[in-house]
């Protein structure tokens, strides 16, 4: 079986060429998949109806998520997809809608997509990170998510502005699938999204993501920091090496030389662990005419006993860092209601699924 979302335009073309078809088949094809979003290949009526049940009889095949539940944030600017994949596994993908910034009449419109189920890397405050690692996933089903969110905007008159790759999972640790991915979202005849409207975020492996610098892409790349020294930030990020944070420096750094796209560091506040003047004044002083952007995400609390910050608090790291020079924002809390933090709407249905299923043995 292989998933014609999977191809890029050039193989898609090869293939076309093996299966005796003139060459201008693949881009009847890739027109369907990035402009009409369809769900099976019998709906590509650009193709003849004989070479549509041939594809299917060869084992071709399009879409691997299965919607199995939708939840919309109260203001509507929020949507997060339940979605399954071919082997039964949910996952999570998000839509997160800005009504301030329009252009040309649209909101922006970021799609979140998720690159793994579960995750290795173990971060004590993410819900991801808390399940485990399960499996890596493939590029389809990385771009299934986009096609999943790009078909309900295309209904409603609007279009993805934007894609983070900050759902569940580590990017960079299934980095061909990942590569793949992007290389099928920016193709000019695939989805044709703009690099630059494309972020990657790790939680910083460095040989990755100096191999991603050697790509020769635009994309924008976010460094997940969380601490400015490396023995706390072990507490936080099991995973991470003894001296992480001076490597993450380093490699966004060179991140940067090598592509002229500035590195965002990501910085997940929680109370009474790593949001203190002190720590802020010792993150100031790492950042200092580094020249990157900070990106400080108040904590979204889901695993373990940790907390959010007082907004005061928050105010106030975000003051110390802005008066050291250091180009600094909040995230906007969205869709907090919905469980938006990644990896926790899946882990709420499946608890709550758990917990019917234990209702259901007890009587
Ligand atoms: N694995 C990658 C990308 C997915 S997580 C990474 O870690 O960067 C995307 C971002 O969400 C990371 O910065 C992560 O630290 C943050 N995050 C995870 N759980 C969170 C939570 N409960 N509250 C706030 N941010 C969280
Ligand atoms: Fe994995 Fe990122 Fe969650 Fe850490 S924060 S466990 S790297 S998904």
């Amino acid at each position: 079986m292989t998933d014609l979302y999977r191809l890029l335009p050039e193989e898609m073309e090869q293939l076309m060429i093996d299966l005796g078809e003139p060459r201008y088949r693949a881009d009847q094809i890739l027109y369907a998949l990035y402009y009409k979003f369809p769900k099976h290949i019998s709906e590509i009526k650009q193709l003849p109806k004989i070479f549509r049940e041939k594809l299917i009889s060869e084992g071709f095949t399009i879409g691997s998520t299965t919607e199995t539940l939708r939840v919309t944030s109260d203001d509507g600017d929020t949507t997060k997809l339940l979605l399954n994949l071919n082997d039964d596994t949910p996952i999570e993908s998000v839509l997160m809608q800005y009504q301030s910034k329009k252009l040309f009449g649209h909101p922006r419109s970021t799609i979140c997509v998720s690159t793994q189920v579960g995750c290795a890397m173990g971060c004590v405050f993410c819900a991801t990170g808390q399940m485990g690692f399960e499996r890596n996933m493939k590029a389809e089903e990385i771009v299934g998510q986009v096609i999943h969110f790009a078909r309900i905007l295309n209904d409603r008159g609007q279009h993805i502005t934007n894609i983070v790759f900050m759902g569940m999972g580590e990017p960079l640790a299934n980095y061909s699938e990942t590569l793949r991915a992007i290389q099928l979202l920016t193709h000019p005849r695939g989805f044709g999204i703009g690099q630059r409207h494309i972020t990657v975020s790790t939680i910083g492996l460095v040989s990755a993501i100096d191999k991603l610098a050697e790509e020769n892409l635009q994309i924008g790349l976010a460094i997940s920091l969380h601490a400015p020294e490396s023995n706390l930030r072990k507490t936080l990020v099991p995973t991470a090496s003894n001296d992480s944070v001076e490597e993450l420096i380093d490699a966004g750094k060179r991140y940067f030389l090598k592509t002229g796209r500035r590195v965002t560091f990501e910085y997940a506040l929680i109370e009474g662990i790593n949001d203190s003047p002190e720590i802020a004044e010792k993150l100031a002083i790492l950042l200092k005419d580094n020249g990157s952007h900070v990106n400080l995400i108040p904590l979204n609390p889901t695993a373990g006993d940790f907390g959010r910050p007082s907004r005061n608090n928050v105010i106030e790291f975000e003051r110390i860092l802005y008066n050291s020079g250091i180009n600094c924002t909040v995230r906007v809390e969205k869709g907090t209601e919905i469980s938006a933090a990644c990896g926790q709407l899946r882990t709420d249905v499946l608890n709550k699924y758990n917990d019917k299923k234990n209702i259901i043995q007890e009587q």
